[in-house]
């Protein structure tokens, strides 16, 4: 029957298609139909991010762990866009999307006007603003960066398995660098071990003694934010070696492989990456083959952008939401 009269017709904007807003699209369910419910986000499906470090290893595919939006929910609109700024005052929300045609691409920049707002755009990828992070990293966030590093290490392995390379090309090459020990670096880490275990050592064995697995972590725990008997678990688990049996080809020799324990560094805080090193405190240099940045969230820029406007019950609030908004007991922004 949905609801009265008074609270028809609204128009709801809900921005972001991730977690807290896949799960609001789908928990409104037939009510969407009562209001207009519009969904701004430059992705148009839902990601499971807990499966994203298995993706890009190849353990599942990419259309299990994403959902279409528009399945989420019939009842709503979506538009394929970014909120670039929130006009609280006017509620109003400015956004622009990337329209291509062939090769030539514009931008297309257009205001929606909203009854409700719904902010849910998430976090995007802290780099800290280290030099090098972006020109030589890859990261874990969306689907196309799992897809990259996916052929990122499949290049590695490629590489490797040239006759003209070298060991020293090898050991380069299978240089897995990963920077950031909480749960996304942990998560992959053990991932690519787990490839490494599994896959690599029935199709490379011959490689799989050049593989190393080097985790860089800048505080003194993995995984810091969790109960401290887990962190042990998970270093432990992280820091054992593992045996597997590989055979070449059919009725080939059965032989003993060893997949490296993760290199896991504590209290190694990364200055800079080049082309080749990952730059840790004064002196080390860490080469790499790969280098996967895990090294935190930072604010998206509506979301910075939104403090600012807010003004002072926002930037008060700060100190402790470090670069999120702001909220009352329920979930309704200040200011
Ligand atoms: C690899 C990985 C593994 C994880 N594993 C776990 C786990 O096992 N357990 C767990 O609890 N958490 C896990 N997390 C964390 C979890 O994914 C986040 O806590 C969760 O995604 C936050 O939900 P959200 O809705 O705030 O943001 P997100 O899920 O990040 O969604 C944000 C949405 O907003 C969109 N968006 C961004 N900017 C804009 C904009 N300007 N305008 C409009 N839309 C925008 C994005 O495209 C996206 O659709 C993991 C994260 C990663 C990256």
């Amino acid at each position: 029957s949905g609801p009265g009269p008074e609270l028809r017709g609204r128009r709801i904007v809900v921005l972001g298609t991730g977690w807290g807003s896949a799960s609001l699209v789908k928990a409104l369910g037939e009510a969407a139909a009562y209001d207009r419910v519009t969904v701004v986000s430059p992705r148009n499906y839902f990601l499971f991010t807990p499966m994203l470090a298995g993706a890009a290893v190849g353990t599942v595919e990419y259309r299990s762990i994403t959902e279409p939006v528009r399945k989420l929910n019939r009842h709503v609109d979506y538009l394929e866009a970014t909120a670039r700024r929130i006009d609280f005052g006017g509620r109003r929300v400015e956004c622009e999307s990337v329209v291509c045609e062939g090769t030539s691409c514009t931008i297309e920049a257009f205001e929606v006007p909203y009854d409700a707002l719904v902010v849910s755009v998430g976090a995007t990828t802290n780099t800290f603003g280290i030099s090098g992070v972006r020109e030589h990293c890859l990261f874990l966030k969306q689907v196309q960066d799992a897809e990259a590093l996916r052929r990122a290490v499949g290049n590695a392995l490629e590489r490797a398995n040239l006759p003209t390379a070298t060991d020293d090309e090898k050991r380069r090459a299978l240089s897995f660098v990963v920077v950031g020990a909480g749960p996304t670096g942990v998560e992959f880490c053990s991932e690519l071990k787990d490839f490494l275990e599994a896959e690599a050592s029935r199709y490379y064995p011959e490689l799989l003694p050049f593989a190393r697995v080097t985790l860089l972590e800048a505080t003194s725990a993995v995984l810091g934010a969790f109960d401290e008997s887990l962190r042990d678990v998970a270093l432990a688990e992280l820091r054992r070696e593992r045996v597997t049996v590989s055979r070449r080809g059919r009725g080939g020799e059965a032989a003993l492989s060893v997949v490296a324990p993760v290199d896991v560094r504590l209290g190694a805080p990364v200055r800079r990456v080049n082309e080749t090193h990952v730059l840790v405190g004064d002196r080390d240099a860490v080469p790499y083959g790969l280098c996967v940045w895990a090294g935190g969230n930072a604010p998206v820029a509506v979301v910075s952008e939104s403090i600012e406007a807010l003004g002072h019950p926002q930037l008060d609030a700060q100190p402790a939401c470090r670069g999120r908004l702001a909220v009352d007991a329920h979930l309704r922004v200040l200011g």
